[in-house]
């Protein structure tokens, strides 16, 4: 093949690392509905295709509820048992059937006739239960689909390498993709700070997002070369690319490895001041290597992620069940537990919390659940149980004024008040905001007296800042952190850290973020949170530096009219000491 014929995709690296492997599509994009007129005598037969489809759909749920074992896992088992039930079901099963025979269609096209009809019918229904059933069916829907075409199933059984390819990623995919052997990830949605992007992170494995036409130009089986350090998908590598791939991902690895032997979760700057690093968690089951050497504790757990894969908040037991563990797992280091943070890209399949046309400005963390005090007492209430097991830390997510933290504030006192009356065992918490909206940065100073501590949400903080959608990979290259205008508010967050004594961290994705490290550190700014595999890069990044040197970079930075005059600056001051850790995250 000639390099003319070579096809290449651009996507976002969302997790560093270069490989090679068979594609396999998942999600809706997989699947061809075949649409055939059938012979009325065909009917019976396409009928009984139908129903071994239902019982092969059914056995394949089954059997993945099985495998699911126990603890987080349980969450899911729920979902799964209500799908099971929905393969009785007579709006659904009958009508397919009532179809094949009325119209005289093939299976597939009656059954997707018959489940986009019903999921239409549950969408428009009053209740907000109905309504939260549309996913279900669908999903339902698709599966037995599968089971018809005999087109791989949402969630491929193989235990051959793969690397998914899909339009986006569910937080319940990616929980139940987690327990397969993957080695890739591509989807066309997402940009770096997306939520698509940090279950990427969380996967461990490389990947890009914003990969546009990703699922229509791969096909399954595929062999494709996942560049996440150019930000490239190769679809028709040659051999000798293959190899060049190959070679790259080894490297890489190797590179990493080295990083790694060397971490761990303090790191002394060149002039000897002292940095933490800290994980960043999405899934409960990333603790055990957030509990190895590299971090000095969790910056952030994103608690909502117990949420999103279901219909219904997890109970408050379930919920302290999977707060002691972690904390148990990482004691005597802190636990950082953000409360729920939903609403926007971030609901819960029932969709149940309506945020209004434009989500990203609706109601949404700390907002949502001061309008739901349940689910918020139920919440803080798990946690301040399961504080009893270690070290937590309690933050509230999207605070926009000294009112929001007030507010929370005093329902966790009363929710203290409450445990100390009936005597229910817990622990002692300080509480924090995290600093995500322009607006809490500005009151920074105000919002210290309210607070124990502070934590920056730099993907909010740019996404609010620059008015650029998180999610929308269209406008993603224009969302820097470096913008002088976001590093007004850092530095306006870090001084009123510094001058009202209260304890400062950034567990935004810009902590993680190779070039941009420098200036947060020339901003003052000591403990860091992030994905546990990009612990070894900060380390390696943070050794480098030297602090008062960062400091009077920060300070041009400040002064500078645009973010290309701030990445010149950078590159200027840092590329001698840190080009070669760049380059090899490609970002020479
Ligand atoms: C952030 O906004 O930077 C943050 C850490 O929170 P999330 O990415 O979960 O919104
Ligand atoms: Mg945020």
């Amino acid at each position: 093949m000639s390099l003319h014929d070579r096809t290449v995709l651009r996507g976002i690296p969302a997790s560093h690392g270069v490989v090679v492997g068979k594609a396999c599509l998942v999600g809706r994009s997989a699947l061809r509905v075949p649409r055939r007129r059938i012979a009325s005598s065909a009917a019976p037969g396409e009928v009984a295709r139908f129903r071994k489809a239902i019982q092969a759909s059914r056995a394949e749920i089954e059997g993945a509820r099985a495998a699911l074992g126990d603890g987080a896992a349980a969450d899911y088992r729920l979902i799964l048992d209500a799908h099971l039930l929905m393969h009785g079901d007579a709006l659904l099963v009958d009508a397919t059937v009532e179809v094949i025979e009325r119209e005289h269609i093939c299976a597939e096209w009656a059954l997707r006739r018959t489940v986009e009809s019903l999921a239409r019918q549950l969408e428009e229904a009053s209740s907000e239960y109905f309504r939260g059933r549309a996913a279900d069916v669908t999903q339902v829907g698709l599966h037995i689909l599968r089971c018809l075409t005999g087109a791989p199933t949402v969630l491929p059984d193989v235990d051959e390498p793969m690397i998914v390819v899909a339009d986006d990623l569910s937080p319940a995919e990616a929980a139940r993709l987690s327990k397969r052997p993957i080695i890739g990830l591509v989807t066309e949605l997402g940009s770096p700070t997306s939520h698509t992007a940090i279950i990427a992170r969380a996967l461990g494995v490389p990947a890009l997002v914003g990969v546009s036409d990703a699922t229509d130009r791969v096909a399954d089986g595929d062999t494709v070369v996942v560049d996440a350090i150019r930000g490239e998908l190769v679809l028709s590598a040659d051999a000798a690319e293959r190899a060049v791939a190959a070679e790259r991902s080894s490297s890489y690895r190797a590179f990493t490895a080295r990083l790694r032997s060397r971490a761990g979760g303090e790191v002394g700057t060149r002039d000897g001041e002292l940095v933490t690093l800290s994980a960043n968690l999405e899934m409960a089951t990333e603790v055990e290597a957030a509990a190895g050497p590299e971090a000095s504790g969790v910056g952030l757990f994103r608690t909502e992620f117990l949420y999103l894969g279901r219909d219904q908040a997890p109970t408050e037991a379930e919920q302290c069940a999977v707060y002691a563990e972690v904390l148990e797992a990482m004691s005597p280091r802190t636990v950082t537990f953000r409360t729920f943070d939903l609403g926007a890209d971030k609901l819960p399949r029932s969709r149940r919390f309506v945020a209004g046309p434009n989500p990203a400005l609706g109601l949404r963390g700390v907002r949502l659940l001061l309008t739901h005090p349940r689910l918020f007492r139920t919440q803080v209430r798990a946690i301040l149980r399961a504080a009893e097991n270690g070290n937590a830390r309690l933050m509230f997510p999207l605070v926009g004024s000294v009112g929001d933290m007030r507010h929370a504030r005093s329902l966790v006192d009363e929710v203290l008040a409450e445990l100390e009356a009936a005597g229910a065992a817990h622990g002692e918490v300080p509480i924090g905001a995290m600093i995500e909206v322009p607006a809490a940065a500005m009151m920074a100073d105000a919002l210290a007296k309210e607070c124990d501590f502070f934590s920056v949400g730099t993907n909010d903080l740019v996404q609010y800042t620059l008015a650029l959608d998180r999610t929308n990979p269209r406008v993603a290259p224009l969302a820097r952190p470096l913008d002088p205008a976001v590093l007004k508010l850092l530095d306006l967050t870090a001084r009123a850290a510094r001058e009202n004594g209260t304890d400062l961290s950034m567990c935004g994705d810009m902590a993680a973020d190779a070039f941009a490290l420098p200036i947060v550190i020339g901003l003052g700014y000591r403990h860091l949170s992030m994905p546990t595999a990009a612990i070894p890069m900060a380390h390696a990044i943070v050794e480098r530096i030297d602090t008062r040197a960062a400091a009077s970079v920060a300070k041009a930075a400040l002064e500078l009219p645009d973010v290309e005059s701030v990445h010149e600056l950078v590159r200027e001051s840092f590329g001698e000491t840190l080009g070669d850790l760049w380059e090899a995250q490609g970002l020479g």
